[in-house]
Formats: structure tokens, C-alpha cells, sequence
């Protein structure tokens, strides 16, 4: 397994890939994997020649109060999980931005509301990256977790409107046993929030098996429940969204709801 962590360096391997036309999977993240990372990587080795995983704690998608600076780095792990999914090259540079950049991608439907009320700027530095990686790895294919749904939605956009020749894999959302979400930021919970935190992945699943005004109920249970603060509950693309806070932590979560008639 290849480890590259300047920019230069992957635009080379990328321009020999595309010579010789491989077929070139990608998975960017953020490190700290798990086993919803690790399930985009088995994906995209089962269908590519080249796997790409790209770890980078992307700062402008943290805004001034948030986590960057204690967001988990275990590098020395991710490597070792990396190579042992058989991934080809690991792109994990330091910085990918020069320090007098001033470009940023912003799309302006799907980064509206939910996660883009609450965390101002976010979508723009997600796109931002994703982009500027698309364009040093020049990937075939790209995977993407279905539990950042808003995220896929953008991204897919972007592609879409930027004529960006990737085609996007979205992925199932991969929960543990007890169906709480596989997050980084699931490692930041005490034994107690936890618990919470597991009470909410269930009143989730509850909440898309209610008939109608799913969002409503799911409020309504979810403002019951103590040591827990919600962010959003909202049904978008069919699927019943929300995010909250347990102590210091945002979770995020998303079901599709079954299709009336
Ligand atoms: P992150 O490292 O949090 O930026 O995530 C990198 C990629 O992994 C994103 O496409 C996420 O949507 C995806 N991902 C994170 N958690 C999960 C999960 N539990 N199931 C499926 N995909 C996930």
C-alpha cells in the first residue's frame, strides 16, 4: 500500500491511473475509521482496480466552536485498517490548502436548512474538498455513506452541475449492534451518553414505522428525553432526518421512510 501525502505526488499516480484508464475507487474521510468507512472501502474494492482512501481532517467544514482541533486522529490505525481492506494507496496529506487560497465551491439548494442552518459554512467546505480531491485523484468512482444524506445530496449536485466526471456511490448507513449510527464522534460519548445516544437511534427506527407526522412524534418523544438536546428533525428526499446534541456531542442520523400508496 502506497502512502502519499502531498498534492503533487497524488496528481502523478493519478495521471498514470488515467493513461492507462484504470478504474480508479475512491473513498475520502476524515480518519478515525470504522466499520461504515471500512464497508465503502470493501465496496470500492469489489467493484475497482485502484482503491483510493483519502484521510484529511478538512478545516474549513469545522466552524470556530466546533471539534477540529480534538477530532481523533489514530493515524497509525487507520493505516493498518487501510491495509488490511486491501486499499492501494492512502492519500493523507497535512494541508490542502495554500495559504493564500481563496476559491470555495458553494452549492445553494441542498446545502439549505438542516445541517446548513446549524453549522454555517459547513457544505461549503465540504464541497470545497471534495472537489479539490476529485481533482487530484480523478476518480472513476466515488462512495459516499448514505448517513450524511444532505452531504450526498450536494455532492451529487455539484457533480451534476460541474460536469465532474466521477459517478457517486451512495452507501447504506452501517449501525452497531445496539443501532446507533457508526460515527468518529461516537468515541467522544461517556457510558451514559451512550445510553442516550442509543435511546435516539431507537426512537428513529420507532419514528418511520408511525403512520403519518413522523417528524412530529419523533420530536415529541426526543424533546422527552432527557440529556439530550435536539437540533433538527425534518423529512427531506423522503427520508426522516435529525440531528441532536448528547453533552457535547452532535449526532446526526437519517431512515427512509416507506412510501405512502
Ligand atoms: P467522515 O470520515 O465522517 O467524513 O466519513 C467519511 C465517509 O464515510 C462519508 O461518506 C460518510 O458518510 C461515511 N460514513 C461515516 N459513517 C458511516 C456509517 N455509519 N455508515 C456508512 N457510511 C458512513
Amino acid at each position: 500500500m502506497k502512502v502519499i501525502g502531498s498534492m503533487a505526488a497524488m496528481q502523478r499516480q493519478s495521471a498514470i491511473w488515467m493513461r492507462s484508464g484504470e478504474v480508479v475507487g475512491f473513498v475520502p474521510t476524515m480518519g478515525a475509521l470504522h466499520e461504515g468507512h471500512l464497508t465503502l472501502i470493501r465496496r470500492a474494492r469489489a467493484e475497482c482496480r485502484c482503491v483510493v482512501v483519502s484521510i484529511y481532517v478538512n478545516p474549513t467544514q469545522f466552524g470556530p466552536k466546533e471539534d477540529l482541533a480534538r477530532y481523533p486522529r489514530p493515524r497509525h490505525r487507520d493505516l493498518a485498517l487501510c491495509r488490511a481492506a486491501g486499499v492501494d494507496l492512502v492519500f493523507a496529506p497535512a494541508n490542502l490548502y495554500l495559504p493564500d487560497h481563496s476559491t470555495f465551491v458553494e452549492e445553494n439548494h441542498f446545502s439549505q436548512g438542516r445541517c446548513g442552518t446549524s453549522r454555517p459554512g459547513h457544505f461549503r467546505g465540504v464541497a470545497t474538498v471534495v472537489l479539490k480531491l476529485f481533482n487530484l485523484v480523478h476518480p472513476t468512482r466515488a462512495y459516499f455513506g448514505q448517513k450524511d444524506a444532505q452531504q450526498v445530496d450536494v455532492i451529487r449536485r455539484i457533480v451534476r452541475d460541474l460536469n465532474v466526471p466521477v459517478k457517486l456511490i451512495a452507501v447504506p448507513t452501517v449501525r452497531d449492534s445496539d443501532g446507533l449510527a457508526l460515527s468518529s464522534r461516537n468515541r467522544y460519548l461517556s457510558p451514559e451518553e451512550r445510553t442516550i445516544a442509543v435511546k435516539f437511534a431507537r426512537l428513529l427506527q420507532e419514528a418511520t414505522k408511525q403512520k403519518a407526522n413522523q417528524a412530529a412524534w419523533l420530536r415529541r418523544q426526543l424533546k422527552r428525553l432527557a440529556g439530550l438536546r435536539l437540533d433538527y428533525v425534518e423529512i427531506a428526499g423522503g427520508r426522516l432526518c435529525v440531528a441532536v446534541w448528547v453533552g457535547k456531542t452532535r449526532l446526526i442520523d437519517n431512515e427512509r421512510l416507506p412510501s405512502s400508496g
